[in-house]
Formats: C-alpha cells, sequence, structure tokens
C-alpha cells in the first residue's frame, strides 16, 4: 500500500463517472440498474452512481456526492447501495482513483464457486496483481462486506464477491473497467478451457514474483 501520507490521490470527473458507466453496460458487464461505479473527486469527495437508475437513462444530474462516510453531500438520489464497498476501499487506498462493481456472468460463476480466478494469463498478473481472490462473503450492501472487499485489494486491483459478483479498482474509472473486463475474459477463457476438458496450468511463481514491480505501477500511475 502506497504511503498515505504522501500519496498524492488521483481523481475524476462525473463525466467520467457517468461514460465509464454507459461503458460498463455497452460491454455487457452489467444489466439493467444492476452494478455501480465511483470516482474520487479533487475536492476528496466521491461520485457514486445512484440507486436503481438505468444505466442508458442516467444523466450527470443523477449521479450522487458523498463524502468518504458515505453522508450524501449533492445530488437529489439516493447513492447505490453498495456505497460501502467503493468507500471502504477508496478511504484504505489513497493511490486508487475508482472502483466498479458488476455482475459479470463469467467472474459471478467463480464467485458461486467461491473460486479465484487463476492467473493463468501474464496480462492478469500485470493488471490485476496475480489470481482474483473471493472475498467470504458477506451481506449485500453492509459495511462488513466493505471492509472485507477493502481487505482484499491490498495487491490486486479485483476480488470476488462471494455468491454476487466482482469489484475492481484503479488509477482511474478508466482503468477500473479494464480491469473488471480482463477479470471477465480471463474467467471466461478458464471456464472455457476447463469445459474443453483441459488441464490449466498456472504461470511459474518466478512470473509473479518479476511482474510485482510492473504492477505496482500499473495500480499507481495513470
Ligand atoms: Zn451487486
Amino acid at each position: 500500500m502506497a504511503d498515505s501520507s504522501t500519496t498524492v490521490s488521483p481523481t475524476t470527473t462525473p463525466e467520467a463517472v457517468l461514460a465509464t458507466a454507459r461503458r460498463m453496460l455497452a460491454e455487457g458487464l452489467v444489466e439493467g440498474t444492476a452494478g455501480n461505479i465511483s470516482g474520487r473527486l479533487p475536492d476528496g469527495l466521491v461520485c457514486v452512481t445512484p440507486s436503481s437508475v438505468p444505466y442508458d437513462t442516467m444523466t450527470l444530474d443523477d449521479l450522487v456526492v458523498v463524502d468518504l462516510d458515505g453522508t450524501v453531500v449533492e445530488g437529489a438520489r439516493p447513492p447505490t447501495t453498495e456505497k460501502d464497498l467503493h468507500l471502504a476501499t477508496l478511504r484504505r487506498y489513497p493511490e486508487l482513483g475508482a472502483v466498479i462493481h458488476t455482475h459479470a456472468v463469467y467472474a459471478t460463476m467463480f464467485a458461486l464457486a467461491h473460486e479465484p480466478i487463476p492467473a493463468v494469463i501474464e496480462e492478469v498478473v500485470v493488471y490485476l496483481g496475480g489470481d482474483v481472490p473471493c472475498c467470504e462473503y458477506r451481506g449485500t450492501g453492509t459495511p462488513d462486506l466493505g471492509e472485507e472487499v477493502a481487505g482484499r485489494l491490498g495487491d490486486r486491483s479485483a476480488a470476488l464477491l462471494a455468491n454476487h459478483g466482482l469489484v475492481t479498482c484503479g488509477y482511474s474509472p478508466e482503468k477500473a473497467l479494464r480491469n473488471a473486463a480482463l477479470a471477465e475474459r480471463t474467467a471466461k477463457i478458464v471456464w472455457g478451457a476447463r469445459t474443453m476438458g483441459a488441464e490449466i496450468h498456472l504461470l511459474p511463481d518466478k512470473v509473479n514474483r518479476d511482474m510485482a514491480g510492473a504492477y505496482r505501477w500499473m495500480r499507481e500511475n495513470p
């Protein structure tokens, strides 16, 4: 984890949060009103998507600004009911600027099995930090789930929510979205290889060790 006393946190804009929310829908990572996005703003507050508004009709006025403890500062709508997992992550890791939660289908299959998505492809190690671990089950929308998720994201940019879905983080909403797409694509590839009857071979440990520095750089830079 970066030293919070010296880290200048990355920030984003409501426009980027909204654009990423729409891309999340377009890329098939969510359906309807499921999933949510947060982005850290320059004043230290956090822009989050609202509860129960379809992405295709969502506007900037629908977004909600909260402080890091979840108190609404701006916006007419209630914030996402999953705000705790966003805020717990942004509170703990000042080097991060955005968090995304989706119900991506293949990743969620691993979440039902309580099984990590294995780090079988080098880009997973570089962008996500290694395998995608599965959090212990905690109730949806609870502070307990937020703390459980945040605890898994110290050296990873993706984690599975047991029996629920996927959460990813990044320097910006765009990078958090790319990480979600990569986790989903990897889950699909592993599922497909297993369906072929193939034995899955993990990358050599040396790859994980050698790429740890590259991951840290990717996490902390635009
Ligand atoms: Zn969810």
